[in-house]
């Protein structure tokens, strides 16, 4: 899977990318990110990618042109068309859904605003998918294209050690669930001991104790998701006589 992401900041991007299961992902090349600082398309002396907004209002907005242009040169390198994302915090909201939708895309290009966000013309012009990672405002979307990059990889075949644990993990397309409660060595830590199924070794016992951890931890803290398909697939079907 590829990345391109557009931002006036690839620095940032430097220390994530060399680190843990990103930079193995990365050496491993079952991933690639392309950074493309938006400064080099300003066509301005001053590398100036922003201006003041028209009707006036506090911060700058991002001009139109220097991100139709770089969206344009960037779209022209690699095999795949890229999936054009941009981040805002009006946008559809990231989800575990929409980051395995994400994931099934071969490249994302992924827009990343600054001070009061883009012109609306870089959306009417571009159409890219606009998407939230949440009903906060951050101050660049730098952070989000992390957590969208980041989630995206755990279901890229091969990333993970453990292919099974993105099918385990909360809210994903094996457990549309809080998972439940984990534990490893000691047995026994200031007097807080671990179940005693899970040292049995009886693993269809521990497939029904992690079913019934992750069913109690989801009704006491997110009870929306236990939607009537949920409840449906742990329901024991009657045989028909
Ligand atoms: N004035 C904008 C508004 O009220 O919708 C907020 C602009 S914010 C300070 C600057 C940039 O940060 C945005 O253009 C976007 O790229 C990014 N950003 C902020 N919050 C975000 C969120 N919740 N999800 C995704 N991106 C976000």
């Amino acid at each position: 899977m590829r990345f391109d992401v557009l931002t006036i900041f690839p620095a940032m991007f430097e220390s994530y990318l060399g680190q843990s299961l990103l930079k193995k992902a990365i050496d491993a090349g079952k991933i690639s990110v392309h950074l493309h600082d938006l400064r080099e398309w300003s066509g301005d002396k001053h590398n100036k990618v922003d201006d003041r907004p028209f009707g006036g209002g506090p911060g700058m907005v991002i001009r139109v042109q220097p991100v139709v242009e770089a969206v344009e040169a960037i779209q022209s390198q690699g095999d795949a068309p890229p999936h054009v994302i941009l981040l805002t915090p009006q946008g559809r909201k990231l989800s575990q859904p929409v980051v395995e939708e994400l994931a099934t895309k071969p490249r994302l290009l992924l827009l990343c605003g600054r001070y009061e966000g883009f012109d609306q013309r870089v959306i009417d012009i571009l159409a890219p998918d606009e998407i939230s990672i949440g009903d906060y405002v951050l101050n660049g979307g730098e952070v989000a294209a992390m957590a969208i990059i980041d989630a995206c990889i755990r279901l890229v075949p091969g990333v993970l050690g453990d292919e099974e644990s993105s099918h385990t993990d909360s809210f994903s397309s094996g457990n549309r669930l809080l998972e439940g409660a984990q534990y490893t060595r000691p047995r026994e830590y200031r007097g807080h001991e671990v179940p005693e199924v899970l040292l049995g070794g009886n693993h269809q016992q521990i497939a029904l104790w992690r079913a019934a951890e992750s069913l109690q931890k989801t009704t006491e803290r997110r009870s929306d998701l236990l939607t009537p398909e949920e409840i449906a697939k742990r329901t024991p079907q009657r045989k028909r006589s």
